[in-house]
């Protein structure tokens, strides 16, 4: 799954292998198949999800209210501790 498809729906990969986590509505999705949508899979599993509807609108906010800018994990730096294992 490309981390910036995920990134785009409002995902980001957590520490489970390939287990993304909203960060918004905190939910997680994984053992992502050919053919899976990052934010068709984000509606699906948290329909009322406020990120994944605005999302789905097509309309996507600059940023957030007041939220601060934070990248919660580095998928670079994941796929760095992967290879070092
Ligand atoms: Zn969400």
């Amino acid at each position: 799954m490309d981390a910036n498809k995920l990134a785009a729906a409002g995902l980001y990969f957590t520490n489970k292998t390939d287990i993304v986590r909203c960060a918004f509505c905190g939910v997680e999705v994984g053992y992502w198949e050919n053919g899976q949508y990052a934010l068709k899979e984000h509606q699906r599993w948290s329909p009322f999800c406020e990120f994944a509807k605005v999302l789905g609108a097509g309309n996507i906010p600059i940023r957030s209210n007041d939220e601060p800018e934070k990248s919660p994990e580095q998928p670079t730096e994941m796929c760095a501790a992967l290879n070092s294992s």
